[in-house]
């Protein structure tokens, strides 16, 4: 007999934006089931786990779960930059330790979490709205019956897909990452490595985690590049290209490799009892390919309205409109300017990049800091576009905002 369950709200995935949704839904009162795919949370990483400092304070991520970051250095074949900051603003994430301890703090709240529970399929009442989701368990056929559904399963929006509001994303970032121990690491420095050589439509890094720990990897833009970026990791750690070499001795310790959707917000994100947060609501800046903190912030949203609408007994999508609605004021116009810096990037040479590393050296840090996070807000873009002393970085600034 399969096994049969009923809660308030579903969440498919454990991931950053799972977590984040359960947590803030079981704690305004909703009784949350939290479907997991694999044995344990975060079993697998699929993430470099970058992210800044005032994100990880306004989540209450513990001191122990990052290393803080200070210098930003960059390098191109023939030219290389480091801006220094005096306090540290960005941090390289422990993973499994953060996302253990998003899932923890949803579990506290009262959250059921169901581990190696693979969702494939949907259920509908007969108007065709989700009611509900089915799969495997660790006990065989499982169903879970919901007033309201969060697909949180990341870049494979298996709710979504299964509801037929979704294909496969068309554009997407693939990566490759070796966590390794280093014999020489500056931990609070980390390396973003441009050009041909090291990614013909992306980026290598390398990001310290600290103890000598480093994530070494490869991201490369599809369908713009057909190069594997484990491939490509595998031959710039050979040759030990740029700063790879000041590294010394590398030992390996663990691979991760991921995809990231990178179509724009194409997606509706609300439906009938379902929403779509993090990855499998393609909410992740485009520049570097960043989404944890929109995972979690986001996913704390769409679990508040999931669950206030939840207590009204009003679920659909118009009363889980809220949700979207706030994304989208907060972050639709940022990823609309990183996406032109994107464009741009791509179309880069070799040469074009020893340029554009010209340019980043004049940003001081805190304008680093916002660009690369595409923080871009009007009133700064405006400053940079207009009062900057050099040509290049105005015409950077101008190109963001939309001018030609
Ligand atoms: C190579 C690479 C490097 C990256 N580096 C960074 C970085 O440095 N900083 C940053 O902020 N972002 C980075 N990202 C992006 C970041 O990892 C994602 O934006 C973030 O993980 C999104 O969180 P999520 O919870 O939406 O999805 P995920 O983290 O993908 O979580 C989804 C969860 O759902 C589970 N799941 C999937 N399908 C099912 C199913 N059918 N049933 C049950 N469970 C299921 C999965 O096992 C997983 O646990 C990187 C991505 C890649 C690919």
């Amino acid at each position: 007999m399969p096994e049969e369950h009923h809660y308030d709200l579903v969440v498919v995935g454990g991931g950053p934006a799972g977590s984040s949704a359960a947590y803030a839904a079981a704690k305004n009162g909703v009784r949350v089931a939290l479907l997991e795919k694999e044995r344990s949370i975060a079993e697998t990483v699929r993430t470099s786990g970058v992210t800044w400092i005032q994100n990880i304070k306004e989540f209450g991520i513990p001191d122990g779960c990052f290393n803080p970051i200070k210098n930003f250095s960059f390098c191109s074949p023939n030219n290389e930059v480091t801006i220094s900051d005096t306090v540290p603003r960005a941090a390289v994430l422990d993973v499994r330790k953060t996302y253990r301890w998003l899932a923890n703090e949803a579990e506290q709240c009262g959250v059921d979490i169901f581990v190696k529970t693979n969702i494939k399929n949907v259920i509908k009442n007969e108007e065709g709205d989700i009611v509900g989701v089915s799969g495997v368990g660790p006990n065989g056929e499982t169903t879970f019956h919901s007033k309201v559904v969060i697909d949180a399963s990341g870049f494979q929006s298996t709710v979504c897909k299964a509801m037929g509001f979704a294909e496969q994303w068309e554009r997407f970032g693939a990566g490759a990452e070796y966590e390794m121990k280093a014999e020489h690491v500056d931990p609070e420095t980390w390396w973003l490595m441009v050009g041909q050589e090291y990614s013909p439509a992306g980026y290598a890094w390398i990001f310290p985690l600290g103890n000598n720990m480093v994530r070494i990897g490869v991201g490369v833009g599809k369908p713009e590049s057909n190069v594997d970026p484990a491939q490509r990791l595998k031959e710039i750690i050979d040759k030990k290209l740029g700063p790879i070499k000041k590294l010394g001795k590398l030992t390996e310790i663990e691979f991760h490799y991921g995809l990231i959707p990178n179509d724009g917000l194409s997606r509706r994100t609300v439906f009938n009892n379902l929403i779509l947060v993090g990855d499998s609501a393609g909410q992740a800046n485009p520049l570097v390919l960043e989404g944890i903190r929109y995972a979690i912030k986001f996913g704390r949203v769409a679990g508040k309205v999931a669950s206030d609408a939840i207590k009204t007994g009003k679920t659909d999508k118009e009363s889980l409109y809220p949700y979207e609605n706030n994304w989208r004021k907060e972050i639709e116009s940022k990823i609309k300017s990183a996406g032109k810096v994107q464009d741009r990037w791509i179309g880069l040479t070799d040469e074009g990049w020893d340029k554009e590393l010209d340019i980043i050296k004049e940003l001081k840090p805190e304008e680093f800091i916002d660009f690369i996070k595409a923080d871009f807000g009007l009133s700064n873009m405006i400053k940079l576009a207009t009062h900057h002393p050099k040509l290049a970085v105005r015409q950077l600034f101008n190109m963001v905002k939309g001018k030609k």
